[in-house]
């Protein structure tokens, strides 16, 4: 669905993005992740056709973006940073209008129009005027707009900024319905808020991916291992010997259980690679009961802090992948 090689954007003298290589395919969604700057609006408003790049590649649904840009446009569904809304009008003549602007009919628009505020689940609000909606409320016609013209791509640039947490998990859910019929690439600096909504994520700092895979794969390849906190029923010397006995455990310490109970404890464990399943097993064929297993809640602001950070602050063990590509010649320089 999206293929990008080489990509570099300079705003005047100043490199914005590059070198960017990525593929995604069709169906997935897929999270750009990074700091304030690290360039993910200048990468999403290139594939979304609102900006050219200046070197390299960027192809979607097998159509070049610099070649046949109305083309590119006519798949893509993009939801820009700042949502581009009227206040004004109500959602559904705003919808229709942001129809008929990509070509639809008046009947088409009116019944697309519908037909996606029921996708957003923005219908009971269809005949508000927007500038009344809640900042949530005003995300998803945001969303709306972009899906309005039955794209197969869809753009979202920070979908979660500002929304307060039962927003957010109502974005999540949202995505997910989304999921499958179209591809998705939303951008975020919040790490677990993106890891949970995508099935990949590209990190990017200073212009360049220097990570990419799931959050588990991230953080097996970066935090070397696995931090896991385990609540269970049972003796808890025979637990920990029984988890320190585990082939790639490096520690094994008690925690403070949130629950409580005759008989319930709770340990973190730190191993080297994922040994979430061997460990259950474990646990129980000694005949202790799992109650809960997380992975440890730090882990996550760890990774993204020591791939985020400029590079002369982060740690220089990136994946071979990431490194190869920043070996990359530099782009001939070029205006915006
Ligand atoms: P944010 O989360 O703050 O939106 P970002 O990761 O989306 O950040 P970009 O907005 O793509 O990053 O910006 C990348 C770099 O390009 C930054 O250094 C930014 O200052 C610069 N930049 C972005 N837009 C322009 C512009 N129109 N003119 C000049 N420089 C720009």
């Amino acid at each position: 669905m999206i293929e990008v090689q080489n990509l570099f954007k300079y705003y005047g003298e100043r490199r914005a993005v590059g070198p960017l290589s990525f593929s995604i395919t069709q169906g997935e969604i897929v999270g750009l992740l990074g700091l304030n700057g690290a360039g993910k609006t200048t990468a999403l408003r290139i594939l979304a056709c609102d900006l050219l790049p200046s070197s390299g590649s960027v192809v979607v649904d097998g159509i070049d973006v610099v070649d046949r840009p109305d083309e590119v446009r006519r798949r893509v569904g993009y939801l820009p940073d700042t949502p581009p809304l009227y206040g004004e009008m109500t959602v559904h003549e705003f919808l229709i209008f942001a129809a008929r602007l990509r070509g639809l009919s008046r009947a088409e628009a009116a019944k697309r129009a519908g037909e996606v505020e029921k996708a957003t689940a923005i219908d009971k609000v269809s005949r508000d005027p927007i500038a009344s909606l809640s900042h949530g409320y005003k995300q998803r016609v945001g969303i709306a707009q972009a899906l309005v013209h039955h794209p197969r791509l869809l753009l979202l640039d920070e979908p979660i900024l500002g929304l307060d947490p039962v927003q957010i998990v109502e974005m999540r859910h949202l995505l997910r319905r989304l999921r499958g019929e179209y591809t998705i690439v939303l951008s975020s600096h919040i790490l677990s808020e993106i890891s949970e909504t995508c099935d990949r994520l590209l990190v990017i700092r200073e212009g360049e991916i220097v990570a990419s895979g799931t959050e588990s794969e991230l953080s097996e390849k970066l935090l070397r291992g696995i931090r896991l906190e385990c609540v269970f029923a049972g003796d808890r010397e025979q637990a920990r010997a029984v988890v320190r006995g585990l082939e790639g455990v490096r520690d094994v310490a008690d925690a403070s259980a949130l629950e409580t109970g005759k008989g319930v404890h709770a340990m973190h464990v730190e191993a080297d690679r994922d040994v979430r399943a061997e460990l259950v097993r474990a646990l129980v064929g000694a005949g202790i009961d799992v109650l809960g297993l997380t992975r440890g809640e730090r882990e996550l602001e760890s990774i993204f802090i020591r791939l985020s950070g400029s590079k002369g602050e982060s740690s220089p063990e990136v994946p071979a992948a990431a490194s190869a590509q920043t070996e990359a010649t530099a782009a001939p320089k070029e205006d915006a």
